[in-house]
């Protein structure tokens, strides 16, 4: 079959295909685990970190409703997924991944998995999570079944993930607007290969650099560049995907890499392509930079003070909870009262006793509150003010509550829980207009397009926390293999692992 025939719409195969192969059907099942944990955070993700969908409300939700377009109906199993953060605890990660393999169990006989993960899960005291969770559904599953998975491509790889799966399409874009996409590449191709009765082959090359997101947007060259050639790549008749990871700087393991990934029929093409990827992504690696201002917290502020435009957005990068971040901390407001700025919004501050202190005292009431450090009390200070309580989110849900306070002129938002503020709505719901201020602080590294949009313009702040920006100056690796930049002047040249899975492999 050609490979623009493979590509066309979803609903067109699934006609087609329906009318040809009447009563012929494949029994395929979806599911995963979806959390980036920084192995540098001193707390943890617990079960009730994580939003976990099963059964029938997995299948009826919208991300996955592309699912329902294929000719084979995908089984819901259960997925997992939480606000990047924490090592998870090994009770939660074990009791998910049991519910997991039984829903699977349920399910057999099976043609063919769908794992939607993100990549770089770490479990206390345990390496490579995400392959354990792979290997996992490998065995229950069976040699027979294909399996295919999308990745973050902040995700790492390992050997065990590569020997467990058939296929893989990571996203494309960061900041990431290409989940959807990437769902659906991913089980075009496994639809295509049970069709077909493929059984592709897939090539790793780890490259050894590892960088924070904010230094590798897609947004930017050289990530740009390196990235905008994979869907030429992909077209490539013998290739059905080519994917490129940054990896995760902020996890001391040794399957911490970027990668370049191919799947497809032709393994010396496959080679070729990995390859030229890899090295292409080690030939760039001095050019990663930030490509926004940044300096000290103090210079941010100071530098935003003098600026005449507004709202200058300020990135507490190191404890942005998008990115692992423990999103406790008061380092800024701090700042901020010690600069006597009085026109500036924090959004926000995961603080639960202060956040339950306003609801309690009601809007209008004035109190004293110690702010910050709530989650990790050894990792930062609190600091102690006099508070007044404008707004608190109506909700029956404790874990959703939100409020804000005044502080000497900086309006602060307080939640129950790590949260991001990624759209102008996170502000709006609470009554906030983010462009009226002069100072906007979110626990962000790079900004997402909404809040970029009214960024005039935006700092990024080197913050203290989980997920530091320094990375050249992190606590010592105890596990991650030799890299740059943490070898300056490391050596390598690049080579493949092709999966076991492989026809080549089997016949090598
Ligand atoms: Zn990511």
């Amino acid at each position: 079959m050609k490979r623009r025939t493979f590509l066309k719409g979803a609903a067109t195969a699934a006609l087609t295909s329906k009318m040809l192969r009447a009563g012929e059907g494949k029994r395929i099942a979806f599911g995963g685990i979806q959390i980036e944990c920084s192995t540098y955070s001193g707390i943890r993700t617990r079960l009730e970190d994580f939003t976990v969908k099963r059964g029938q409300e997995l299948a009826d939700d919208p991300f996955f409703r592309q699912l329902k377009e294929y000719p084979y109906a995908f089984h819901p199993a259960l997925l997992a997924t939480a606000v990047p953060g924490p090592p998870v605890e090994p009770e939660a990660y074990n009791r998910l991944k049991t519910e997991f393999l039984r829903r699977l169990a349920d399910l057999l006989p099976l043609d063919g998995l769908y794992l939607a993960m993100h990549g770089a899960m770490y479990v206390v005291d345990m390496q490579d999570a995400d392959g354990d969770w792979i290997a996992a559904a490998r065995k229950a599953v069976g040699e027979g079944c294909l399996i295919t998975a999308s990745f973050d491509l902040h995700g790492s790889l390992s050997r065990r993930a590569i020997d467990n799966l058939d296929m893989l399409s990571a996203f494309r874009t960061a900041p990431h607007i290409d989940r959807e996409e990437t769902a659906k590449r991913a089980c075009d191709m496994l639809v295509h290969c049970l069709d077909h009765r493929i059984r592709p082959t897939l090539v790793w090359s780890p490259i050894p650099v590892l960088m924070p997101g904010e230094r590798t947007s897609t947004v930017y060259e050289p990530a740009k560049h390196l990235w905008a050639q994979l869907p030429g790549m992909n077209a490539e008749p013998g290739v059905l995907d080519a994917s490129l990871l940054v990896g995760y700087v902020w996890a001391d393991e040794p399957r911490a890499t970027a990668s370049a990934v191919l799947t497809g029929t032709k393994p010396d093409l496959l080679e070729k392509d990995a390859l030229s990827l890899a090295q292409e992504y080690w030939d760039a690696r001095k050019e990663f930079q930030f490509k926004v201002p940044t300096g000290s917290l103090a210079d941010c502020i100071e530098r935003a003070e003098r600026l005449a435009t507004k709202p200058v957005v300020i990135s507490d990068s190191g404890d942005n909870p998008t990115g692992g971040g423990d999103g406790d901390r008061a380092d800024v407001l701090a700042e901020l009262l010690r600069q006597n700025v009085r026109d500036a919004v924090i959004a926000g501050i995961a603080d639960p006793p202060a956040t339950e202190a306003c609801y309690r005292a009601g809007v209008g009431r004035s109190l004293h509150l110690k702010i910050g450090g709530a989650l990790d009390p050894r990792a930062s200070k609190p600091v102690e003010v006099s508070a007044k309580v404008v707004f608190l989110l109506s909700t029956d849900n404790s874990r959703e509550r939100q409020a804000v306070v005044e502080v000497r002129g900086v309006t602060v938002v307080l939640t129950a829980r790590r949260r991001p503020f990624h759209e102008i709505r996170d502000f709006t719901v609470l009554s906030l207009d983010p462009s009226r201020f002069k100072i906007v602080v979110v626990k962000a590294g790079y900004l997402v397009p909404e809040i970029a949009k009214i960024a005039n313009p935006n700092l990024m702040a080197l913050t203290d926390g989980a997920v530091n920006q320094d990375i050249e100056h992190l606590p010592k690796s105890k596990w991650r293999v030799p890299s740059y930049p943490f070898v300056p002047d490391l050596h390598w040249t690049p080579s493949t692992i092709v999966g076991a899975r492989s026809p080549r492999h089997a016949e090598a």
